[in-house]
């Protein structure tokens, strides 16, 4: 038994037990965790691990005697299987049984696969585990092409990555533009644009029809107007479904993620649920429900389930922040742009450094700061407060933006 047992040893699992340690919690912690390794940064991944400019020992979340001297159990290479809810039990997949005083859900989601015909075939990847990238990295020399499917942060992040290993890369993006579901269209035609520049060849409003192979290996993709794009490596990043099918059997509220308060607590009782697999009320999106996928919103819901259970709770009111890094650029994101009604773009995007405001009514929302540190800085308070200034003077790049706040 277990005071708590945290299920997950990524992000939120690790910074759950980190905090609770860190509010005096003296009672018994275990995480268990499927994953071999101990909790490790996930980031890099797509970036420095990839690039193979930083090695896997400099992605350790804490180095592993911190676990020890805090007892913190750690159960890895184990997964959850089923929950007692009633009867406060965890039941692990190889059958033993782990009762809780508090469950920490903390299980992030698994990477969504292809559907069409081909999906099964060798060579094709997802980029979430650190097994996932060894399994990229142990084929790279024998790749020429890559096809990338997926215009997000982590399609284009790798996309960045492997050209610069000196792969012929091309992304696919079903929709018109890439990054459309997360930034709007300025930031979007100044990526593509980027990473034309850089070689790759981006195509977008493209539709995937299947993956052809040989011998058991993929070789191409076809598309919906009959091309073919071949490829001798094929990554795809479409986005994750949140892994909450024990917790949804055990009755839990949720579908697309668990459905948790703003304590991070679920419907269940002493069951909270946090990070990538937490669907919350935001804020920052005018109370909509949603699931935030970034390392602030995994370590912020962290902290607030962990001063619930050490009986100091707080509520969730964190402004979501994230970041991209690709080529010698560097993407800043604070607030949620989602829902918005007008872009302010405030520089030039031609000189490489700028930034996109969003608005929502008049009040600032968001920003996407590309190469523009002060404005990410300066900028964190015009969407904490919510405010309004004149829109010719967002766009005045002359002017701080702490001087409209
Ligand atoms: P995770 O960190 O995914 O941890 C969940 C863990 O639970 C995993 O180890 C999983 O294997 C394990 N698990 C799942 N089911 C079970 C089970 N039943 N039993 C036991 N264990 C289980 N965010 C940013 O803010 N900035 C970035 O630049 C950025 N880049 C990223 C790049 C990549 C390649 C990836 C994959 C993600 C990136 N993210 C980034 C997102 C960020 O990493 C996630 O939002 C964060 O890891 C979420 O933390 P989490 O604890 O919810 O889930």
């Amino acid at each position: 038994r277990f005071d708590v047992l945290i299920v997950g040893a990524g992000h939120g699992g690790a910074q759950a037990a980190i905090a609770l340690r860190m509010l005096k919690f003296g009672g018994s912690i275990a995480i268990v965790g499927d994953e071999p390794e101990y909790p490790y940064e996930r980031p890099p991944l797509s970036k420095e691990y990839l690039a193979g400019e930083k090695p896997f020992e400099r992605l350790a979340i804490r180095p592993q005697h911190f676990w020890e001297e805090r007892e913190v159990s750690m159960l890895l290479g184990r997964r959850a299987t089923a929950v007692d809810a009633a009867a406060h039990v965890v039941t692990l997949e190889d059958g033993s049984k782990i009762q809780y005083g508090s469950l920490v859900w903390a299980t992030g989601g698994k990477p969504r696969q292809l559907t069409c015909s081909g999906s099964e075939l060798s060579r094709i990847h997802s980029v979430r585990s650190r097994a996932d990238v060894d399994g990229m990295i142990a084929e790279l020399d024998s790749v020429r092409r890559v096809a990338v499917i997926g215009g997000g942060y982590i399609g284009l992040e790798a996309a960045a990555v492997l050209t610069k290993l000196g792969k012929q890369v091309v992304l696919l993006e079903t929709l018109d533009r890439v990054l459309a579901r997360v930034a709007g269209e300025p930031v979007s035609r100044f990526y593509e644009a980027e990473h034309r520049a850089h070689g790759v060849d981006v195509r977008t409003g493209i539709a995937v029809e299947c993956i052809t192979g040989e011998g058991g290996a993929a070789t191409g993709v076809r598309l919906g107007d009959g091309s073919e794009v071949p490829a001798d490596m094929f990554i795809v990043g479409i986005g994750i479904v949140p892994a909450v099918e024990p917790l949804l059997e055990a009755g839990a509220v949720g579908g697309n993620g668990i459905e948790v308060d703003a304590y991070c607590r679920t419907s269940l009782p002493d069951v909270f649920a946090i990070g990538d697999c937490a669907s919350h009320e935001n804020r920052f999106a005018d109370g909509l429900r949603l699931r935030l996928e970034s390392v602030q919103n995994a370590n912020d819901q962290a902290t607030v389930a962990a001063r619930a259970i050490a009986g100091e709770a707080q509520p969730y009111e964190a402004m979501p922040w994230f970041w991209s890094n690709q080529y010698d650029l560097k993407l800043q994101t604070v607030g949620l742009s989602t829902n918005h009604d007008r872009v302010i773009v405030r520089g030039d995007p031609a000189t490489r450094s700028f930034s996109a405001v969003y608005l929502k009514q008049g009040r600032v929302i968001a920003l996407d700061c590309i190469n523009a540190v002060k404005d990410y800085v300066q900028g964190r308070k015009l969407v904490l407060e919510g405010l309004s200034p004149d829109a010719s003077r967002i766009a005045n790049a002359d002017i701080p933006l702490k001087e409209l706040a």
